[in-house]
């Protein structure tokens, strides 16, 4: 038996030694959500780090943006990920405005004008600072990126040739495409692009379903046909846009 600790409840329980993945109890027992090894070392590891500020040496934690001694803005983490970033719990299921207020507040702290007037180091540092919390918010603000990328911390990766073989669902884009090519007034295109986003919404859900079970091949399959919905949704905006379909 393994015994490790649930960062998230703050509890201790043990698995087989043979199983590849570490079960919360209490998770499992109230909401079947199952915490994959790499989340909670994760979290625990990223929780526990502390570092020294570049400028004056002092330790500060790793989420300390700026430091508390010499009011030096601080490097970023490199083994920080997007959801560390931003400071919100790593998850699928994020919350829009949550993640719309974190992300200003950073853009605020780092905006280079409020460090144009100290060394070029820290204003380097803001303008690479600001760069990687504008792809982490940019990235967790689409379901489908979002996704994506939770598989890729979990060492998952998508090519980006990888396709659905489900001949029934490639049918049913295939219809759907043809709708769009001949879609001949406002109506069509506007029908169209509900039912394509009640279609992401459902995916979406599902996804969200797949990760909270620790179903990373579950959500996978999810995340390939959303690339699929999310093409066509690029291709209606794309039509609204040149037809002028408000
Ligand atoms: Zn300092």
């Amino acid at each position: 038996m393994l015994t490790l600790a649930c960062n998230r409840l703050r509890i201790v329980f043990t698995f087989a030694a043979s199983r590849k993945k570490g079960q919360c109890y209490v998770y499992a027992q109230c909401t079947h959500r199952t915490l994959t090894f790499s989340t909670i070392f994760r979290e625990l590891r990223i929780n526990s780090i502390r570092l020294q500020c570049w400028k004056c040496g002092c330790e500060i934690q790793a989420s300390s943006l700026i430091c508390s001694h010499c009011n030096t803005l601080q490097k970023p983490d490199k083994r920080s990920n997007y959801f560390h970033v931003l400071g919100i719990k790593e998850g699928f299921q994020v919350e829009d405005r949550e993640l719309r207020t974190k992300y200003r507040k950073l853009q605020n702290i780092l905006h280079p004008d409020r460090f144009s007037a100290k060394n070029a180091d820290e204003l380097e540092i803001s303008e690479q600072y600001s760069a990687l919390v504008n792809m982490a918010y940019s990235v967790l603000l689409e379901p489908l990126a979002r996704g994506l990328y939770m598989l890729h911390l979990q060492g998952i990766n998508l090519e980006e040739n990888t396709t659905e073989t489900d001949p029934q669902f490639l049918a049913e884009i295939m219809e759907t495409n043809e709708e769009l090519a001949m879609a001949q007034n406002p109506d069509d295109v506007r029908r169209l692009e509900n039912a394509n986003k009640s279609m992401m919404n459902k995916l979406t859900r599902d996804v969200a379903n797949a990760f909270s079970a620790g179903n990373s091949d579950a959500a996978k399959q999810g995340l390939i046909k959303m690339k699929y919905y999310s093409s066509i949704g690029t291709r209606i905006k794309e039509l609204k846009q040149k037809t002028g379909i408000e």
